[in-house]
């Protein structure tokens, strides 16, 4: 059964309201965009509730915090348990996670680098990025917005200030009739969506912008990567042009919040035959099997939610 309802959001180690989840409007992140975020999804499993490489995105968390200077309160194992405990509380299944890292406290003046570093965790139903029936595939565009060269905002945080780029091409994309952009780097290859990763398929063989590139490095991308290499396809990370998208048999989108969708076309473009094609549609299979908790060989992705007990009645002192 769905449940929907967000109750809850954990805040510097306390459960509050979700009404009362407030932070103050001087907060530093909130002025300059410093601030990092994750976006994690929970399915419901045959065994119950699951996070989604739980472990994974909150690795990359620390990571990014690390890129702006902010020291985390608190560690991979304290976090990880946090986002278990505000799933739980909130009972939502599928559920979108949302911990975010900032300063919140009045202060501003771009250069602060101390004051307090705070946590928040929240979870909301899950719903389609792209979009309902997403799945089916989606009408893109190459955005005239381009990705930012990692040597002025770098790629691999996943920081709140690099979504005025994702915003600014989602919104471009949007008001041109499209559903969704895909951004160039500066140098013309392929970068990424607004929020997914790319890939390209050619003769059965798989193509994603490599390690090198201005992109955020995807967990769904990593997932993507050891499922179609399991299936025996070959995997080839590299810089790819325009034309090689335009060309491509199949291309397709992966993200947390997208999952995978297929891209019908690309401007004035049909990719393929417009249709979701093969290879698309297996990995797209395995990925949703393994994210439901139906493939054993990738159960280790999956951190399994335990039911919230009642607190336990205190022994009198
Ligand atoms: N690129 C960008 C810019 C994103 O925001 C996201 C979503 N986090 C991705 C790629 C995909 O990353 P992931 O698969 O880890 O969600």
């Amino acid at each position: 059964m769905m449940k929907t309802e967000a109750k809850k959001v954990w805040m510097d180690g306390e459960l509050v309201d979700f009404a009362d989840a407030r932070s103050h409007v001087l907060g530093h992140s909130l002025h300059y965009g410093v601030g990092v975020f994750e976006g994690i999804r929970a399915y419901e499993t045959p065994r119950g509730t699951a996070i989604f490489r739980l472990k994974e995105h909150v690795a990359r968390l620390l990571m990014s915090a690390r890129f702006y200077f902010m020291q985390v309160p608190y560690s991979a194992a304290e976090i990880e348990q946090a986002i278990v405990d505000t799933t739980a509380a909130n009972d939502i299944v599928p559920a979108y996670i949302r911990p975010l890292v900032y300063r919140g406290e009045p202060g501003l003046g771009v250069k602060k680098m101390t004051g307090k570093v705070s946590l928040a965790i929240g979870v909301i139903p899950a719903t389609k990025y792209l979009g309902p029936g997403s799945e089916e595939g989606v009408k893109t565009k190459i955005s005239p917005y381009r990705k930012p060269r990692s040597d002025a905002i770098p790629s691999y945080a996943k920081a709140a200030g690099n979504y005025l780029n994702s915003y600014l091409a989602g919104v471009d994309a949007l008001k041109e009739g499209y559903e969704e952009a895909i951004l160039l780097d500066a140098l013309g290859h392929l970068a990424e969506g607004t929020g997914e990763n790319i890939f390209l398929v050619r003769n059965r063989t798989l193509y994603t912008p490599g390690t090198e590139s201005d992109i955020l490095m995807g967990i769904t991308r990593d997932s993507v990567i050891r499922i179609a290499r399991d299936l025996d396809y070959e995997v080839i990370e590299k810089a790819l042009s325009v034309n090689e998208l335009y060309s491509a048999d199949e291309a397709f989108f992966s993200g947390t919040f997208a999952e995978i969708v297929p891209i019908r076309s690309v401007g004035q473009y049909m990719i393929g035959d417009g249709k979701v094609g093969l290879v698309t549609r297996q990995i797209a299979e395995v990925f949703y099997r393994a994210v439901q908790g139906k493939e054993k060989r990738y159960a280790e992705w999956l951190t399994p939610v335990p039911k919230l007990v009642a607190p336990a009645i205190r022994a009198r002192p």
